[in-house]
């Protein structure tokens, strides 16, 4: 027997979610298809060189040379296994991080608000919603403050749609009659009182009843449209793909070129094809924008570790190069925990009884205590008020809230309009000084007292000393109403303020001081007023005496040219509002600043979508916001920002590492065969020796490589210049001039030992190949230090990874089973001892030339240092 339904007021209860959930599924729409390992791996074969590889060696299967054929067959395969493993885990990587997209939502049970995964909803379950948040199932609104909705996405208008509430109880029982007979819901036959899945509340507030989840939605009938993360390829992975297509062109040639001269010379033609194809196999970076992916997903999930989110992988790489970050005061570098501090008022508990009614928190008792939910500021509020014996839970039951203005970040205030046992009244509370501003009397306790110059002078210097000391200042007002009145928000009579601490959190000030140190500026930006803005950016370290701080007004009055010095020099913006923020983002990258800008409210959409890096919060910021952002912090916290920061620095350094690595490699693969031919020697290596090489240093050293922690000094910089490509800072001659040395070592082996016949001089030059990358990826560790000097042991998969190359390496040329398929001979100690010798020799002109490279570097920064702005202290 199923259980029953039971709808309340205070929500569903466990059971009954359980009996929803099995009668109406959950709140999931059908996911698309998704590849299967199957699918990934024959994928590896539409390589076309690969293609091309296999056909030639049919074609020798064919001429019968059945030996070679095999070996090249088995190392194809293992290249293909490779290119599955990474592929595969790059799309597993991808897929957690559609699952983290996965959103979360309020729902009310067992009368309690609680944070549920959205998939999590049922049929009968209470949702509040607020301005900003996705709708996360279809329902009737049984309470509506001001509630508008953007339908857009089911209707195609583009004008919000204002609802309403339908009666709660009526509605329950309806729902009720229609759960508990056979059948589905039928609509609400109201108009504007139901959401629907996938929406945006834009404005107000609301309590949904869900009647629909899943495919049993609008949406779900207007299947497939799903959000998900933004996959597009990074500007990094552009230009790699655009390079990749150049070096694939470049080495074809070479190829080409090697195959044909040894035809010439009178090689066999089927020989000399393999030999060329196999050189373009190996040569060729195919595997490059693979590892990219990779290690930009993998960089997502250690920096989702570390706290932050990031949504777009291009955001990965905005990040390590901003110079800018705009941060919020509230919940970001304070700890968004209020509590208020102090109460100037004539009558405080009018002042407490405003507060409580003129609000949009929830407070509940409990045994002995009460717990409060909604908004920190309002949660203060209703606590101080509960202190002092006012309970907005009583009180509520005995006035009746018609209307209300919910509270905007542009406005600054919320107003309610209540029938009170004394008559209607308007209730409102806001900033301090726009409900000075509104008012035209004063109530002292006992009288409503007209408010002179003189009294205004007095409120203004109450509220700007507790400004001066950190508090975060609401003031509250009101109004008696006539019947049918309307309820403007003007001559109204002021009625005290209300002063709240919100602390620093404790990791502010030290993230403020790291970013300081990386050539990153700190700005605050806040709705709170300059007082307060000022007084907690000096206690965490972004203002700093005579640093300028303007307010939204002065902003407003600014031509842009004043706007952009603004912009330039202030720590400190206060009394903004989102359009100004947009703005500031707009004069910041004019300058060429790279900024980063966070956000909570849906009005703070398009400044995160402007900014280079848009940053929303992960618990108190909206669903929109974090839709437009490509980070999203978790614990809402600017440290974490600024560890995000130096993650996305330190895989970009990752990154060069491993292209670095790569390409200086095949440059000495391509190298070594392309001079040999050149010096009319005998084929170097052989097709076999050539993809042997390219499997044990492509695949998991560069993977290793691209793991490494980040160096200490990624946030001792100034910040990378974005429009610099990948192969900026002489990395493009570093490669070439590396990968010259890697090949002459190869080469050098083979001449050596050419006298001791052609055998043992392939084999020691196809040893002195490999040896010679596998050394090379120690000195990729570090631009800046040498084989010498960097820490080697540092990176457990690395020293696998060559270990594990090595061992590959010595087998083919020491194991007897293995000696045909690669067609090599034992090496002697004293042909073992050339390799090596002839191999060391790279890191050691490598670590000349970076020494040489430190001097001219340091005597170029002495002469430097004054003049250059990046490099100075910001
Ligand atoms: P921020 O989040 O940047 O600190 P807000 O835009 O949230 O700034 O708030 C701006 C000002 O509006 C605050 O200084 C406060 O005086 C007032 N305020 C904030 N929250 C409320 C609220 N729920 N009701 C009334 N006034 C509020
Ligand atoms: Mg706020």
């Amino acid at each position: 027997m199923p259980h029953q339904i039971y709808l309340s007021r205070s929500g569903l209860n466990g059971e009954s979610v359980a009996a929803s959930r099995e009668r109406f599924g959950p709140n999931t729409l059908p996911q698309p298809k998704k590849r299967g390992p199957l699918k990934v791996f024959v994928g590896q074969f539409k390589d076309i060189m690969t293609v091309i590889l296999l056909a030639a060696v049919v074609l020798s299967v064919l001429l019968g040379e059945t030996a070679e054929s095999i070996s090249i067959l088995c190392i194809v395969l293992l290249n293909s296994v490779m290119g599955f493993v990474q592929e595969y885990r790059t799309e597993r990587a991808l897929e957690r991080l559609r699952d983290m997209a996965a959103p979360s939502t309020r729902v009310i049970r067992d009368g309690e608000e609680k944070l549920a995964p959205g998939s999590g909803l049922v049929v009968g379950d209470l949702v509040p919603l607020r301005a900003g948040d996705r709708i996360p199932a279809d329902g009737v609104l049984v309470e509506c403050a001001e509630l508008q909705s953007d339908e857009s996405m089911l209707t195609g208008e583009s004008v919000p749609v204002s609802k309403r509430a339908a009666g709660f109880d009526e509605e329950l029982l309806r729902l009720g009659r229609a759960l508990g007979g056979e059948g589905g819901i039928p609509p609400h036959p109201a108009a504007n009182v139901r959401v629907h899945m996938g929406c945006l509340v834009t404005r107000g507030r609301g309590l949904m009843l869900t009647e629909g989840v899943g495919s049993r939605t609008e949406m779900g009938r207007v299947a497939g449209m799903l959000r998900e993360i933004e996959e597009g390829p990074t500007p990094l992975q552009k230009q790699l793909s655009r390079m990749g297509r150049w070096i694939a062109a470049g080495c074809l040639i070479v190829c080409a070129v090697v195959a044909f001269t040894g035809f010439l010379r009178g090689e066999a033609p089927l020989d000399m094809l393999l030999t060329g194809i196999s050189l373009a196999v190996a040569a060729v970076p195919e595997g490059l924008p693979a590892i990219v992916t990779i290690s930009l997903a993998l960089a997502v999930g250690r920096v989702y570790k570390r706290g932050a989110w990031i949504k777009k992988l291009h955001a990965v790489e905005s990040l390590g190069c901003a110079t800018v970050i705009c941060s919020d005061k509230t919940g970001t570098l304070t700890e968004n925990r209020m509590t208020v501090q102090r109460l100037e008022s004539g009558d405080p508990l009018l002042a407490c009884e405003l507060a409580a009614l003129c609000s949009s928190g929830q407070i509940r008792r409990t045994g002995n205590g009460f717990t409060v939910s909604g908004d920190p500021t309002e949660t203060a509020l209703l606590a101080e008020a509960a202190r002092r014996g006012v309970w907005r839970d009583e009180l509520i039951r005995r006035n009746v809230t018609e209307h209300e203005e919910p509270f905007d970040s542009t406005r600054k205030r919320m107003s309610v309009v209540v029938r009170t046992p004394a008559g209607r009244r308007l209730y409102l509370k806001g900033a301090w000084e726009i409900v000075l501003s509104l008012c035209g009397s004063w109530w002292d306790g006992g009288t409503v007292r007209p408010l002179t110059a003189a009294d205004r002078e007095r409120w203004r210097n109450i509220c700007e000393q507790m400004t001066s000391e950190a508090l975060r200042v609401v003031a509250v007002a009101f109004r008696p109403l006539s019947a049918g009145e309307p309820g403007s928000e003007q001559a109204l009579i002021f009625a005290g303020a209300f002063g709240m601490l919100d602390p620093p959190r404790r990791e502010a000030a030290p993230a403020v001081r790291r970013c300081r140190r990386a050539g990153i500026r700190p700005v605050m930006i806040t709705g709170d007023h300059i007082g307060t803005a000022r007084a907690i950016a000096a206690r965490v370290g972004i203002f700093r005496p005579g640093d300028p701080a303007f307010t939204g007004a002065e902003l407003d009055r600014m031509d842009d040219a004043a706007f952009a010095e603004a912009a330039r020099s202030a720590s400190v913006f206060a009394r903004v509002t989102p359009a100004h923020k947009l703005r500031l983002v707009r004069a910041l990258r004019k300058e060429g600043q790279v900024v980063a800008m966070t956000g909570d409210g849906v009005n703070d959409a398009p400044a995160i979508k402007e900014a280079d890096v848009g940053v929303a919060m992960g618990r108190s910021g909206t669903d929109v916001a974090r839709e437009a952002a490509g980070v999203v912090l978790r614990d809402d916290s600017f440290a974490t920002l600024v560890t995000a920061v130096e993650e996305g620095r330190a895989i970009y350094a990752n990154i060069r590492k491993f292209i670095r690595y790569l390409l200086s490699c095949n440059t000495g693969e391509v190298l070594t065969m392309f001079a040999g031919m050149l010096l009319g020697l005998p084929v170097v290596l052989l097709p076999v020796q050539i993809l042997l090489v390219n499997l044990v240093t492509d695949g998991l050293p560069a993977l290793a490589l691209g793991l490494e922690p980040p160096e200490p000094s990624v946030m001792d910089r100034p910040p990378r210049d974005q429009k610099a490509g990948v192969f900026a800072g002489g990395l493009g001659g570093l490669i070439l001039f590396r990968g010259a040395l890697i090949g002459a070592a190869a080469l050098g082996v083979f001449l050596l030992l050419l006298p001791q016949g052609l055998a043992a001089a392939r084999t020691g030059a196809f040893a002195a190949l490999v040896l010679a990358q596998l050394m090379h990826v120690f000195e990729c560790k570090s631009e800046t230090r040498s084989l010498f000097t960097v820490p080697l042991l540092n990176n457990k998969k690395l020293l696998l990874a060559v270990f594990s190359s090595a061992v590959i390496v010595f087998s083919a040329i020491y194991l007897p089973a293995l000696q045909p398929v690669f067609e090599t001979v034992p090496l002697t100690p004293g042909q073992l001892l050339t390799v090596l010798g002839l191999c060391i020799t790279g890191p050691v002109i490598g670590s000349v030339r970076s020494g040489i490279a430190a001097m001219i570097r340091r005597r170029k920064r002495g002469t430097s240092q004054n003049s250059s702005g990046r490099l100075s202290p910001v």
